[in-house]
């Protein structure tokens, strides 16, 4: 029934691929993304972690937001690394110099420094470095603003992932009050959400933008299983694809019935029954360093 499990094995057998997931903040990326990468055996790079990071050590260096020199020099010295756990696509936690700072880099402190910070041309083009290398390493959901467009122009699979302003506030609201760190107040979330969403797209290098051959998902009032799904299928054709493209006609004739894949929409699927869950509700259920 469930032919999606059948797939990670068969996408471990047959190279790398790259599903590039987009969009503002709050829009559930980091949710949806974990949630693919463990549906289909990928690996999942967290790249706004990696902002985040360079803004922590820029923070404590004192490093002026606008020196790109000083902050491209600092995005350069120090390696941001991912931890995983055995056998676990998702890393659980994250550091930069050798200095853990999962939980220093969700404070609304570096919420506020982040965007400023990833602006800078040079952080910029330190991170992009980092990120195609470890992206390129295996099968990766790589989850960002500029993913689809700069970092993997060439991705068979680009998302762009965005739910209502509203919806993100409230969202945030919810998971602040859960983990008891950051505002309460939807006023000041929805205000920060908009401040941001104009700096991550009104900056020169890189703003946040939808690639153009990017399939553009709204998770406004959405059940997680929707979205999830929808991206699940979005690879699979694109698997499809590749392995028609490098198969000889007689080859792929041959190996038809192999993968045989049923790509449900949104819409055909049955995700509103009882047990869905809408993206605010996983939003809030986090755990782990993807976020
Ligand atoms: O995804 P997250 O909200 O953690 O990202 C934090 C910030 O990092 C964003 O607001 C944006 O300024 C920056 N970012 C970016 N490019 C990416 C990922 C994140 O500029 N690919």
């Amino acid at each position: 029934e469930n032919q999606l499990s059948a797939v990670p094995h068969r996408y471990r057998k047959v190279g790398t691929m790259i599903i590039a997931i987009d969009g503002p903040s709050g829009a559930g990326k980091s949710t949806v993304a974990k949630a693919v990468a463990r549906e289909l055996g990928f690996s999942c790079l967290d790249t706004g972690a990696m902002y985040r990071a360079v803004a922590w050590r820029a923070l404590q260096d004192g490093v002026p937001f606008d020196d790109d020199e000083a902050l491209g020099r600092l995005a350069r010295a120090h390696d941001i690394a991912f931890a995983h756990e055995e056998g676990e696509p998702v890393p659980r936690r994250v550091s930069i110099g050798g200095i853990d700072v999962t939980d220093a880099i969700r404070t609304a402190e570096i919420d506020r420094a982040v965007s400023p910070v990833s602006a800078a041309p040079s952080v910029r083009a330190a991170l992009l470095e980092q990120q195609r290398r470890i992206g390129r390493a295996g099968d990766y959901v790589v989850e960002g603003r500029d993913i689809g467009t700069t970092v993997f122009p060439e991705a068979p699979v680009k998302v762009f992932l965005t739910a209502s302003a509203e919806e993100r506030a409230h969202r945030r609201v919810r998971q602040n009050v859960d983990r008891g760190v950051g505002s309460v107040d939807y006023d000041e979330e929805l205000t920060d959400i908009r401040r941001r969403d104009d700096q991550d797209s009104s900056r020169a290098t890189s703003p946040l933008r939808p690639a153009d051959d990017a399939v553009r998902l709204d998770s406004t009032g959405r059940y997680i299983e929707e979205v999830i799904e929808d991206i699940c299928s979005l690879a699979l054709r694109a698997r499809e694809r590749a392995d028609a493209a490098a198969s000889t006609s007689t080859r792929s004739a041959a190996a038809g019935g192999s993968l045989r894949t049923e790509v449900r929409g949104a819409s055909a699927s049955d995700s509103s029954s009882g047990t869905a869950e809408t993206v605010a509700d996983l939003m809030n259920d986090q755990e782990g360093s993807c976020r």
